[in-house]
């Protein structure tokens, strides 16, 4: 049997905002266990958040274990307006949604919308969604005029553009917006390690942002974003054109009916599992801890669930960037992840893995060679990514640590599951290096005196187990 491995396997995204862009929190967070720090660009400008690049930027020159970077589109979007005060609203209220009038003659309160063809889109469902579902409306009419009115189904207020869903609608605005391509062009110029695309609905939105990348000769993997019923539908494709998933359960959780989420978040755990692409599950993974320092135990529940069904990484969202407790969420959060991850190494879970080719094969039987020389981690050297990326996918409790000739390179493996990706200037022979990255390992406390280890050597090729 492996032995527990004391290391944590699954991968946290902590997301930025103003409870955690001091530098003093942001080096906190990055000391205990953020892998990737996720820039939100529906808010803040971009001087703003090229003020926290910079930060992380600085702390990587000094750290060996690093921190990846994500920039995240604000997306298609549909927003209520500037309000004075929120606009109160009751049970049973009729309200008119409206993207060109300022008042509506019936005298009913008039919501602004931020989308011209709101009254088309409308008409493909029968509800208004405000704050992913804390406000809703049956849709009663929608007028010559193009406003729409609807009927509150409880109380609640609306203040200062809050968030629109029109669940299950296709909605007739590109996925990237004008405004999108300007930041993805500010990350991509920067080889920012990841993209995140907001309300991803099809392979063809990935395939143009990959051809921008590839004009500006940008290293940056892109992250697609799952959260819409179409998305959903076209997910094979968007699997095999991207770098990496997420499910965006804010959204998808509000333009699917609530209840189907679950499943569908499994769902696509499976396919990039198959497909051997990193997998992110995001948002109210531990949302109580915005005001709390402890989680409810369904957060907890739910956060385990990600870790035990294989997802690569779970994300923090409003937690880190505008909770009371962010270093307390995260802390939190690995908490949960190393004793799930403990109770599956003792259960010794197998999962049914297809084997894309050859190389995947090869792969199985190492691990099933180190598993039965109980050796307590893989050392590899990785010149894509793509060996460690494929050891990753078999979700097997030996942590991977995998050395990379560039930091960059390093930085794209901080999603994968169970792999320590470290830089190390690479040799002409594949000993040194491996010396290279055991002695750094072995400083920074990743590996340890008489450990018994795997060394993959030429893909794979070569195994040798040693004891150090
Ligand atoms: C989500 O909807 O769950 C999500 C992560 O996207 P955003 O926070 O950008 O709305």
């Amino acid at each position: 049997m492996t032995p527990i491995c004391p290391l944590r396997r699954t991968k946290i995204v902590c997301t930025i905002g103003p409870a955690s862009w001091d530098q003093a929190i942001l080096t906190d967070l990055a000391d205990s266990g953020m892998n990737v720090a996720r820039l939100n660009f529906s808010h803040g400008s971009r001087e703003g958040h090229q003020k926290i690049i910079d930060q992380i930027t600085a702390y990587n020159k000094s750290h060996d274990l690093q921190v990846a970077v994500m920039l995240d589109t604000k997306g298609a979007e549909i927003r209520t307006g500037d309000v004075q005060d929120p606009i109160v609203i009751k049970k049973g209220d009729e309200v008119v949604f409206s993207s060109t009038a300022s008042e509506h003659e019936s005298g009913k309160k008039l919501i602004e919308v931020s989308y011209d063809g709101f009254a088309k889109d409308v008409i493909e469902t029968d509800t208004i969604l405000i704050d992913n579902g804390e406000i809703s409306f049956d849709i009663v009419s929608v007028e010559k005029d193009g406003s729409v009115i609807a009927k509150a189904r409880g109380n609640g207020e609306i203040g200062t553009r809050r968030h629109i869903n029109l669940p299950g609608a296709d909605i007739d605005l590109p996925s990237i917006t004008e405004s999108d391509w300007g930041d993805l062009r500010f990350g991509a110029k920067q080889n920012l390690d990841f993209l995140a695309l907001s309300f991803i609905r099809n392979a063809d939105e990935v395939k143009e942002v990959r051809l921008m990348l590839a004009e500006v000769g940008s290293s940056s993997k892109i992250i697609s974003k799952i959260e819409t019923q179409k998305g959903v539908a076209n997910i094979k494709e968007i699997i095999d054109v991207s770098d990496a998933i997420m499910v965006a359960r804010g959204d998808l959780g509000a333009d699917l009916p609530f209840e189907k989420l679950p499943a569908v978040q499994d769902e696509i755990v499976c396919r990039c599992k198959d497909a051997g692409k990193p997998v992110i599950i995001a948002t109210h993974m531990l949302e109580s801890m915005k005001e709390h320092p402890v989680p409810t135990r369904a957060e907890v529940t739910d956060t385990a669930h990600a870790v035990a069904t294989g997802a690569d990484s779970t994300m923090l969202s409003g937690e880190t960037a505008s909770g009371s407790h962010p270093l307390v969420s995260l802390e939190a959060m690995i908490r949960i992840h190393k004793a799930t991850e403990e109770h599956l190494s003792r259960l010794e879970t197998t999962y049914d893995i297809h084997f894309r080719d050859s190389a995947e094969e090869e792969m199985d039987k190492a691990i099933a060679l180190a598993q039965e020389e109980e050796v307590e981690a893989f050392v590899l050297i990785t010149e894509s990514g793509r060996t460690a990326n494929h050891i990753s996918k078999f979700r097997h409790p030996i942590p991977i640590i995998a050395l990379a000739k560039n930091a960059i390179i390093a930085r794209s493996l901080l999603l994968n599951y169970g792999v320590y990706p470290l830089h190390v200037e690479f040799d002409d022979s594949d000993d040194v290096t491996m010396q290279t990255g055991l002695d750094l390992a072995k400083k920074i406390g990743l590996l340890t005196k008489g450990q018994k280890i795997m060394l993959l050597k030429d893909r794979a090729n070569k195994m040798e187990v040693v004891t150090l």
